[in-house]
């Protein structure tokens, strides 16, 4: 059984002081609660794991705040150098020494904002899989791209390349990606549950057809855009999705609880 993640991607959001309230708030919710207590039971029986990706500037207050192991912390981006002059630039080690489980890697703000290619992702991908740290692989087609029915061949293009040299037991047992169509991120508009599975779906048989079945059927696929407590159950109930990448419902606590709610 795959586990399910309910991730929160806060991007440039949530200074030191408010990771620090966001995690007390969360680990009291997570202890207090009667849903609470029991997503906490849920993540003890490793049937969701909650995961929270705050800016690099605030990862050192989440761990400050954090009592317990209920919240695994993530980064949202890496370099894949080791050291040297990348000014401005995070390298994977640095990341696993702030005790950072999971990196976010080609999220569409990073290849459509800052021009990250498959070729600059692959390095980073199998970076990071040197390393303890796993990552959470963003993949997903812009809105041209789905209205010209390429969605699947965007979707092939973005994970053939970096998983090429990879062997299936990584890829399934370390690699977890994101589907993100990219016209769904903060604009609001939800792919239909179904259309989400499709994607879902086609990326598992992509890698049941690169890997084999065991491959695929231990990969976890989440969705993301502009998922919300309103729709996170219809979308979490589809056999193919393993989980939630969010962004912007995932900045309050409050709203975060609620689509933890769902997935238990
Ligand atoms: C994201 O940034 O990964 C995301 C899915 O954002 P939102 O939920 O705000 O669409």
């Amino acid at each position: 059984m795959r586990t399910r993640m309910i991730a929160g991607n806060w991007k440039m959001n949530n200074n030191a002081a408010v990771t620090g309230e966001f995690v007390k708030k969360l680990e009291a919710w997570l202890d207090s609660d009667e849903v609470g207590k029991k997503s906490a039971a849920a993540v003890k029986d490793k049937k969701i794991e909650i995961v929270i990706a705050p800016p690099f500037t605030s990862i050192g207050a989440a761990v400050a705040a954090k009592k317990g192991s209920l919240i695994s912390l993530s980064a949202q981006n890496a370099y894949f150098e080791p050291k040297g002059a990348f000014t401005g630039e995070i390298s994977l080690s640095m990341i696993e020494e702030t005790g950072c489980k999971y990196v976010i890697l080609g999220h569409s703000e990073r290849r459509h904002i800052f021009g990250e290619t498959d070729e600059l992702l692959e390095k980073k991908l199998a970076a990071t899989l040197a390393t303890k740290l796993l990552p959470i692989f963003c993949v997903g087609e812009l809105l041209e791209d789905r209205e010209s029915g390429a969605t699947n061949d965007v979707l092939t293009t973005q994970l053939k390349r970096v998983w090429k040299n990879l062997k299936g037991d990584v890829v399934g047992e370390k690699v977890v990606i994101a589907y993100e169509p990219v016209w769904a991120i903060g604009t609001g508009k939800t792919a239909s549950n179904d259309d989400a599975q499709k994607a879902c779906a086609f990326i598992r048989d992509l890698a049941a057809s690169d890997f084999g079945r065991k491959t695929a059927d231990a990969l976890r696929i989440l969705y993301g855009g502009s998922a919300k407590a309103d729709n996170s159950a219809g979308i979490l109930s589809q056999p193919d999705i393993d989980g939630l990448l969010i962004g912007g419902a995932s900045v309050a606590p409050e709203s975060f609880e609620k689509i933890i709610s769902t997935a238990i």
